[in-house]
């Protein structure tokens, strides 16, 4: 069983009725629903709660952080960031969705700026499966396609993935790295592009289909934890005393 953490800064939803319209259970409604099934126990936290809902216990029983953000960055404290880190390096799932490019756990974790550029007016979005062996396009086609979208467009300001997934094509002409994963630390981390708050994306079968794969993916394979510091030799070292 695969313990998943849906986060969801759940502003948008409150101050927009076209959006409260779209996603009536919150993003983290969505997503959770969406990708619900056999093997996944799946909870959900946000900003608002004490300690926007990632308590130590929380994070302790998450194998895998999903992560939506974009209003209130800022508002996440820096404590809960390194708290998020911290589990991140020791082995937990972390996969940041849409504009958790800027979100401050990402940009820790990828230590440049993040930027890309972007355009609201409903372009086209087509995501060719660029890794068609890799776990999280498992039951893909060539390519999914997304009806309207927010672009985002290169250069995104990432370190080169570990590995890429996905590269989009918008209609207006611009492509991205939309499918990125890492390794840091003991923990792996996927971002996903998709994910415009007025869209409803949440709830395209592709979408979600890649949003499970990636779970898996990235829910911690073994409980090995790596010691590190001063280690005393496994066998006598010839010429030491
Ligand atoms: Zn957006």
């Amino acid at each position: 069983m695969i313990r998943v953490t849906v986060w969801n800064e759940n502003v948008h939803e409150k101050l927009n009725e076209k959006i409260a319209a779209i996603y009536p259970k919150g993003i983290h409604g969505a997503i959770s629903d969406g990708i619900a099934g056999e093997g996944v126990q799946i909870r959900t936290a946000t900003l608002e709660q004490p300690e926007h809902g990632l308590t130590e216990e929380v994070l302790n029983d998450t194998d895998v952080l999903i992560w939506w953000g974009h209003r209130a960055h800022k508002d996440v404290s820096d404590e809960i960031v390194n708290r998020v880190h911290d589990r991140v390096l020791k082995g937990m799932g972390l996969i940041v969705l849409h504009s958790g490019h800027f979100s401050k756990i990402f940009k820790k974790l990828m230590g440049t700026s993040c930027d890309l550029k972007w355009r609201e007016q409903g372009d086209k979005e087509r995501l060719w499966v660029v890794d068609p062996a890799h776990p999280i396009a498992e039951g893909l086609g060539q390519y999914f396609e997304i009806e309207h979208e927010e672009m985002y467009g290169e250069h995104f300001d990432i370190p080169a993935p570990d590995e890429l997934v996905f590269i989009s094509w918008f209609e207006g002409g611009e492509v991205f790295r939309s499918g990125c994963t890492y390794h840091r630390g003991n923990g792996k981390v996927f971002y996903f592009r998709p994910g415009h708050e007025t869209y409803p994306t949440y709830y395209n079968k592709d979408v979600l289909r890649v949003i499970s794969n990636a779970v898996n993916w990235a829910a911690p394979r073994h409980g090995i934890r790596q010691t590190y510091g001063n280690a005393k030799p496994l066998e006598p070292i010839k010429g030491q005393q």
